[in-house]
């Protein structure tokens, strides 16, 4: 088999496995609470193509055949269903980063607080994990290239971000990755509507934050005094 051929099936290989993801973490979506209905979309860069999920389709119908592929143009070169109406969005992000796939929801908590504040408080370090506290991307309506824009500038140094009156978006090499950071913000949201809820929550310095990140990078170990 010439080297050209081999390449082109390692790459058919790897899209039917990307598609085969966006499936099941369409269903897992749903099974976590993360999306009612068909909200939400999720999709995995193999190479300079994207399988991304269909648009408006319940999670439960979506089988590995259904998920669109597009290219890094958004032109669906693959699949039976228009592709996700956030496409131009999942396109923007993989244009400045080097993600390997994102995963948005619609999530109760992420989509509550993102209606009232600009910043996702540092109440917790488990935002080092997404690069630091969530911006809030300003509304714009949904699948539109102003949304998509505010998502990206929202991103800028981030691996997440609560879209406004919407919902949250997150990234990662993977898709695993993505979800447990698309996962974290809605825990994050949750300890931020629970804490408020109870009175005035006390919000991590920066000095305490990288205090926490020399820890994670370094090989620290304390005796107390
Ligand atoms: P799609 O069904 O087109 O992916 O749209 C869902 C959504 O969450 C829009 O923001
Ligand atoms: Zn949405």
């Amino acid at each position: 088999m010439s080297e050209l051929a081999s390449e082109s099936r390692a790459q058919r290989d790897a899209l039917d496995d990307a598609r085969r993801q966006v499936a099941e973490c369409g269903r897992r979506m749903v099974a976590d609470g993360l999306v009612l209905g068909t909200a939400g979309n999720v999709s995995v860069r193999v190479g300079e193509l994207v399988a991304v999920s269909p648009s408006g389709t319940p999670y439960d119908r979506i089988e590995p055949q259904d998920v669109s592929v597009v290219d890094l143009a958004g032109q669906r070169v693959d699949g039976p269903h228009a592709p996700s109406s956030e496409t131009p969005m999942h396109l923007a992000i993989y244009a400045r980063t080097g993600a390997g796939a994102i995963v948005h929801h619609h999530g109760l908590h992420s989509a509550a607080v993102s209606t009232v504040v600009d910043e996702l408080p540092a109440l917790h370090y488990y935002v080092l994990q997404l690069g630091g506290p969530v911006r809030v991307a300003s509304y714009a309506t949904y699948g539109t290239p102003e949304l998509a824009r505010s998502v990206r500038a929202a991103l800028e140094g981030r691996t997440a971000a609560l879209m406004q009156n919407h919902g949250a978006v997150a990234h990662g090499d993977t898709l695993e990755t993505a979800y447990d950071r698309a996962r974290l913000v809605e825990w994050l949201c949750a300890l931020h509507v629970m804490a408020t809820g109870m009175g005035s929550p006390r919000v991590l310095s920066g000095e305490e934050l990288a205090a926490v990140a020399r820890r994670r990078t370094g090989n620290i170990t304390e005796v107390p005094a």
